[in-house]
């Protein structure tokens, strides 16, 4: 007897069911169970809205390819996606569900080849799937005619929108016929995509799956308070007290990815980065290299990681805030995926800190206030690493030469000191607690006030009275407000509203002193007092090592152990 499959209720036909049984996919996803139907039984535009990785592309691609005609000799279906590589990552999926349906698919996007574009457009296609610039222009050259069309799908809406697209979307939407159906699926609804539907769409059925839902399931939320001076060391100290760290950490611009990665790699680490300026080959070589775990480390912006089709990732680190809520569950959605739980970390600093406040309230408080692992228990679980290691090579017990060397290395010092001095060789100070400086916290207390430390004082002409006024002059801020006035030689602290304190410091810092910032917020840990007393370097990684931690992949492809300090190849 077959197995049951709640797929063959939804209406698909036979030849759609026997693709799903082929895929091996056993139980439609939320978005699918809804959308499936309402597109296979009425004519009904779709507005369908759900997390990324909620298999969108077959909720529509599924009653798309079982309801086209096959053998006909104009574009049926047009799908419309933000970039290339969803482009293809549509195209691909599409084709899957094809089965013994007859029928061509092809993708169209900017940096390719318009000629081999061309020519497969004229042989005759079926379904469409692209990027807006580049069916606008296909269009305009007139190789693309939408006459015939019946169905339009605006995929990723939101990321297309992002991305300035609308005019180009809108104008497509102008050469489909008016009978035709309008799909749009997208991971979040903000207003302007609720503005785009009410123009292009008929009553649309709204079908949305609750993302709360989705992400505190699925993935466990814990932010860290970071100093912007300690926002690297923070990162791989979680890299390094993880057993199996394998994540994407998220960037907000091309140049932080590439200084991110370029000081990873440094220190060792395996890792890569994606942004808009690499180039497609190149994308799917790092993209591959993650998939098989050669680098465990992906840094990424948003746009660049859209699409991104990994399942098991361990973390997703926010290295700095998203831009705003949506990217924020974006990103999230990474982890956890296929049921799996991933842990989503997000870094804040104190000029985030409201942003933060904000992003709290809308996601209903599910992040979680997490302390930065302590330098005594990386250095206990890079010690336990090593010791692993070393007893899996005792157990090996091939030494070769090695063994001689030993003992000719015994005949003048003692064991202890032999291998005390070959560790502080191959480990340098990596394992010395005192490598690992104590983090601080910022001073953001219960009431709501922020204590904010400012680089001016006497020196520079001000008494507690001219302080209050310099304030009143940069922020809108009641006499009431500012508090605890204290004015030093050489600098001076003021207690303000946590809700101003962001204002305040970004128009004090406006101007700064010789490229540094005059205002910050001041320092728990201190008492309230001192500036960042520079701690440069602080906690490093010696040149080259990896704490062992990929040792154990490089063992299970069959590789053996990696001497130390041996710099990764990109
Ligand atoms: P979204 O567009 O919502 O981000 P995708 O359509 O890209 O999600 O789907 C994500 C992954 O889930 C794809 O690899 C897809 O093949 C897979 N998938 C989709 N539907 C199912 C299902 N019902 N069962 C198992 N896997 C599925
Ligand atoms: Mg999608």
């Amino acid at each position: 007897m077959e197995n049951y499959n709640e797929f063959t209720s939804l209406g698909l036909s036979e030849k759609t069911n026997a693709v799903i049984r082929k895929k091996g996919f056993e139980k439609p996803t939320p978005i699918q169970a809804l959308a499936i139907p309402v597109l296979l039984n009425s004519e009904s535009d779709v507005i369908g809205i759900a997390q990324t990785g909620t298999g969108k592309t077959a909720a529509y691609g599924l009653p798309i390819v079982d309801k086209i005609e096959e053998g006909a000799d104009f574009v049926q279906a047009i799908i419309l996606v933000p970039t290339r590589e969803l482009a293809l990552q549509v195209t691909e999926e599409m084709n899957s569900f094809k089965g013994s349906h007859r029928l061509q698919i092809i993708s169209v996007y900017g940096g390719q080849s318009i000629s081999e574009q061309l020519r497969r457009l004229k042989q005759g296609v079926d379904i469409v799937v692209g990027t807006p610039g580049r069916i606008l222009d296909h269009l305009s050259r007139g190789s693309l005619n939408l006459d015939k069309v019946s169905w339009v799908v605006l995929d990723e809406a939101d990321e297309m929108l992002n991305m300035g697209f609308v005019e180009d979307i809108e104008s497509i939407l102008s050469h489909a016929p008016e009978e035709r159906r309008t799909l749009l699926f997208s991971a979040t609804m903000p207003d302007r995509i609720a503005r785009l539907s009410k123009k292009y769409m008929k009553n649309p059925q709204r079908l949305e799956i609750e993302r709360q839902q989705m992400t505190t399931n699925l993935t466990d939320q814990i932010y860290f308070e970071v100093h912007e001076s300690n926002r690297f060391d923070a990162l791989t100290r979680i890299i390094d007290i993880e057993p199996e760290f394998y994540g994407l950490v998220f960037c907000r611009t091309r140049v932080a990815v590439d200084e991110l990665v370029a000081r990873l790699i440094e220190h060792g680490y395996a890792a890569d980065g994606l942004h808009g300026e690499v180039s497609q080959a190149m994308r799917e070589k790092i993209l591959k290299k993650f998939k098989v775990h050669q680098i465990n480390i992906l840094v990424a912006t948003d746009v660049a990681a859209r699409g991104i089709d990994i399942v098991d990732l361990s973390h997703v680190i926010n290295y700095s805030l998203p831009q705003d809520s949506d990217s924020y569950v974006h990103r999230i959605g990474r982890t956890g995926r296929a049921g799996k739980e991933g842990t989503a970390i997000t870094f804040i600093s104190a000029n985030e800190y409201r942003s933060f406040v904000t992003l709290q309230k809308i996601t209903k408080n599910t992040i979680r206030k997490e302390k930065l692992p302590h330098g005594r228990d990386v250095v206990a679980v890079k010690k336990a690493r090593i010791l692993g290691e070393l007893s899996s090579i005792v157990e090996q017990g091939t030494f070769g030469d090695y063994l001689g060397m030993a003992e000719d290395m015994l005949t003048s010092t003692s064991p202890e000191v032999t291998l005390a001095a070959l560790l502080k060789m191959a480990f340098k100070n990596e394992l010395s607690e005192a490598n690992y400086p104590e983090f601080r916290t910022f001073n953001v207390d219960r009431k709501g006030k922020a204590r904010v430390f400012i680089a001016l004082g006497k020196r520079d002409g001000y008494d507690p009275a001219t302080m209050v006024n310099m304030i009143k002059q940069k922020v809108k801020l009641a006499d009431s407000k500012i508090d605890e006035v204290q004015v030093m030689e050489n600098f001076s602290f003021v207690t303000v509203p946590f809700s101003d304190a962001e204002t305040l410091l970004n128009a004090l810092n406006k101007e700064g002193r010789g490229g540094r910032p005059l205002a910050e917020l001041a320092s728990d840990s201190k008492g309230g007092g001192g500036r960042d007393r520079s701690r440069e370097g602080g906690y490093r990684r010696s040149g080259g090592r990896d704490g062992g931690r990929d040792g154990g992949r490089d063992r299970e492809r069959g590789g053996s152990s990696r001497p130390p300090r041996r710099s990764r190849e990109r």
